[in-house]
């Protein structure tokens, strides 16, 4: 069955939005991705160059693998004149933001640390504040903004980021976070569970690149799970896909704050982790601390977390067996023990899941580190394209 024939303002949006999604692309992959006519193609390039949207060459040498034949494809990328996203990602500890030009290029971004029972109005007010800060940094202003996304630690629901009472936030719950923050920023905020984000990033740009079905651990002081269904980020029916972090490993365990009693959070998250180690360590040591010292052969820290690992492996079995994907990426603060998390992590899986599941699968550190959720909050903006478009076409004529 062939496309029907699209529009040419239709075209313009559908080329755009690939350009979004992947920063840069050759006309045939463009045409491949949208389905458009290759003259169509190249005719709505030229007029998206002479717009000042987009450049070419890119940045950037041969994309193509080592040995490939014959002269480099020519490739189209996002002009900086196309405006900026903004990423924002919270924990439970700390606000991150960056800026991204939409060629997938990180302008500036800035870490701080937040109390932990901070409330959301306060927290957003300092975010805002890290939003113009990075903005100064890139030499742009509010008007370049053409998409904000955000993470929060726990279930969002819906269009107005409200956050389950699960969250390990406090200070959010009964908070429509999208419309606080975009009250603080003066335009539209789209709010996404950290986990999914961190999905999103490491399936773009990181570990998970190129599978269609998988699934991103975030591990940390809450444990969350982001799923890829083919090729395509799945939240559920109200956005509680993946809350793997309450799956009960121990009925009799110790009480959650979701209402449950031995949830795998409450035995492998990284509170659990170092209540373990309370009397080996003074009170104020920090899952970095713990993490650093395994490395460096503590067997007691090493011991607590290949626990943690075999508990989250055990829970991951059942993921495999439910969903049956071919890459597993760990992230999140824990994931930085490395092998000493891994590897008690996948032999637990290898235990649990049915044989041709834990076959088919592989569990592979992230990529993207600490930056994975504030990335995937870009990445949502950077999904949206073809929404974008008439934003940057606003940007680039007022940046001409
Ligand atoms: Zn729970």
């Amino acid at each position: 069955m062939s496309a029907p024939v699209a529009s040419r303002v239709d075209a313009r949006a559908r080329v755009f939005g690939v350009l979004a999604e992947t920063g840069a692309a050759s006309r045939a992959d463009l045409a491949r991705r949208t389905q458009l006519a290759a003259s169509t193609v190249s005719a709505v390039v030229t007029e998206l160059q002479t717009a000042g949207l987009v450049t070419e060459p890119a940045a950037g040498g041969d994309p193509r693998p080592p040995g490939a034949m014959g002269r480099p494809p020519v490739l189209v990328a996002m002009h900086r004149n196309a405006g900026v996203a903004i990423g924002l990602d919270f924990g439970k500890r700390h606000v991150r933001v960056v800026v991204s030009d939409l060629a997938h290029g990180i302008l500036a971004e800035r870490h701080d640390e937040l109390d932990a029972d901070l409330p959301a109005a306060a927290a957003i007010a300092h975010a805002a504040g890290l939003v113009d800060e990075v903005l100064a940094e890139a030499d742009a202003d509010q008007d370049d903004v053409v998409g904000v996304g955000m993470g929060l630690p726990g279930p969002v629901h819906g269009p107005t980021g409200e956050l389950g009472d699960s969250t390990i936030l406090p200070g959010w719950v009964g908070v429509r976070a999208a419309e606080a923050m975009s009250d603080a920023l003066g335009r539209a905020v789209e709010v996404e569970n950290d986990a999914n984000l961190g999905a999103l990033s490491e399936w773009m740009w990181g570990a998970g690149r190129g599978a269609e079905n998988m699934a991103y651990l975030k591990v940390a002081t809450g444990i969350g799970a982001g799923l890829i269904i083919r090729a395509r980020p799945y939240t559920g029916t109200s956005g509680t896909a993946g809350e793997i972090g309450h799956t009960v490993i121990d009925p009799s365990g110790p009480n959650c704050r979701c209402g449950n009693r031995g949830c795998l959070e409450t035995v492998a998250g990284s509170a659990a982790i170092l209540a373990a180690l309370r009397g080996t360590f003074a009170a104020d040591v920090t899952i970095a601390d713990a993490i650093a010292c395994a490395v460096d052969g503590h067997t007691g820290c090493a011991r607590a977390i290949a626990a943690a690992g075999t508990a989250i492996g055990t829970a991951v079995a059942t993921l495999c067996n439910l969903f049956n994907p071919e890459r597993i990426v760990v992230g999140g603060d824990l994931a930085a023990a490395g092998p000493l998390l891994i590897e008690p992590l996948r032999d637990a899986m290898r235990r649990g899941a049915v044989r041709s599941a834990a076959e088919d699968v592989t569990v592979v550190e992230g990529t993207l580190g600490e930056r994975a959720e504030v990335l995937g909050a870009v990445a949502l903006v950077l999904r949206r394209g073809a929404e974008l478009l008439h934003r940057s076409d606003a940007v680039a004529a007022r940046r001409a």
